[in-house]
């Protein structure tokens, strides 16, 4: 089959590869129908999530047709249409048993790896590294879906792919940021990234009744997509963040600020952007933490600070004073997919969200490459690329 491989930092090449088969009873093979490039997926590209190798196979992000079944998998069967969670779970450790699936206990096979640099290991991924489980991605031709009978979810009625394939991932990713602010009524939340994760967090604040949500980038298309969802836009390259945000809120900040931007941050001011470039590419820090240093310092007293920008390793210059003096609640994870795969699923049927309105560019999987290096520098007004093989 093809499959889009990680050759090493700013290069992917679609290649030939072996067709994925079923290695234990809990299995699926999915034949892939639509995948899709994350932000995620960029912080391999760009070299910044450490035990990659040559030849990974990339893609977490994919829904399909079940093509085989393991003899343990009685809930899906062959020709079923299924949308598959990012993180792989078990169901049946304690943190699946608890709805933690991204720290299922059971599915991440180099968890040593993982436990030496963050103690304790989180769940498998697909196409995110080895540390992350070695599991091969969807940005390919087929997969092999583990634990096939707890996570993919079945696609039962007509909706095509691109209103539900972000179920896969950046849909839960952004409700599960708005879900960790507690929101009530009145609240204002912002978000910082008008990416596709920002976008559907956006959207997600206000499903949950969130009165204003403002949301911080720099490039003017992405703001206006996310002023599509609702937001008010604050394009950081015109204004000071933190001023023009208590100008905003009466003096106090946001209710709840979300981090949709990650360990990839770009800085408005040179001097701070050059000191976290300069100790990320020494590996002396592994993130380039800004967004996540202005959204602590942003928030009001007493208010919550939800990341689900993804973060790799250590970082510096981290206003723990800030979090600490002004009773800060920090949350944060990798999505919890499962979770929320049926309630939203019903949310796209009912009409409430449209997910596909992030979608941008669509390609052959054959051009995966030209799609990383689009996604990436965020040409050709580029927001979310979905691949078809
Ligand atoms: P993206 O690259 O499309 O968007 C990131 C956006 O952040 C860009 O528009 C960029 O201009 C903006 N940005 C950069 N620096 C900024 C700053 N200082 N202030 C404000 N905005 C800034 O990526 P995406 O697909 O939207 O993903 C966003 C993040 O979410 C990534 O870190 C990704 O890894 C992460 N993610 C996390 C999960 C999870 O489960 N927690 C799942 C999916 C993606
Ligand atoms: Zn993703
Ligand atoms: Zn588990």
């Amino acid at each position: 089959m093809k499959a889009t491989c990680w050759m090493g930092r700013n290069t992917v090449e679609v290649r030939e590869v072996p067709d994925p088969r079923i290695l234990n009873s809990r299995d699926a093979v999915v034949r892939i129908t639509s995948s899709a490039i994350c932000g995620s997926d960029l912080h391999l590209y760009d070299g910044y999530v450490p035990t990659m190798k040559k030849g990974d196979i990339l893609g977490h992000e994919f829904m399909g047709e079940v093509v085989e079944v393991g003899p343990k998998v009685s809930t899906l069967k062959v020709g079923d249409r299924v949308v598959v969670p990012f993180p792989i779970a078990c169901g049946n450790c304690t943190s699946c048993e608890h709805g933690m699936y991204s720290v299922c206990e059971n599915s991440n096979p180099n968890a040593g790896l993982a436990e030496k640099l963050m103690g304790h290991a989180p769940s498998g991924i697909f196409g995110y590294s080895h540390m992350l489980g070695g599991y091969p991605g969807g940005q390919a031709q087929y997969a092999r879906v583990p634990f096939a009978d707890v996570g993919p979810i079945k696609i039962e009625d007509d909706l095509p792919d691109e209103k539900v394939l972000f179920l896969s991932d950046i849909l839960p990713t952004g409700w599960m940021g708005a879900e960790m602010c507690d929101i009530k009524p009145g609240d204002t939340i912002a978000v910082w990234g008008a990416g596709p994760v920002g976008q559907f967090a956006v959207a997600s604040a206000y499903l949950m009744g969130a009165e204003r949500v403002i949301c911080i980038d720099r490039f003017p298309y992405r703001l206006r997509l996310a002023e599509r969802a609702g937001a008010e836009a604050l394009n950081y390259e015109d204004v000071d963040v933190l001023d023009t945000l208590r100008d905003m809120t009466a003096g106090r900040g946001p209710d709840a600020c979300i981090d949709a931007v990650g360990m990839e941050a770009h800085h408005p001011t040179p001097a701070m952007y050059a000191y976290d470039r300069v100790k990320q590419a020494a590996r002396l820090e592994t993130e380039r933490p800004y967004a996540l240093r202005e959204a602590i310092m942003a928030c009001r007293n007493g208010g919550i600070v939800s990341v689900i920008g993804v973060y790799g390793g250590v970082l510096d210059k981290f206003p723990m004073g800030s979090l600490m003096n002004r009773s800060l609640t920090l949350r944060s994870g990798q999505c919890h997919v499962q979770r929320y795969l049926k309630p939203l699923l019903a949310k796209i049927r009912d009409g409430e969200i449209d997910p596909s309105f992030v979608i941008t560019h669509r390609m052959r999987l054959e051009d995966a490459p030209r799609g990383y290096e689009m996604f990436k520098n965020k040409t050709d007004e580029c927001n979310k690329i979905v691949l078809t093989p």
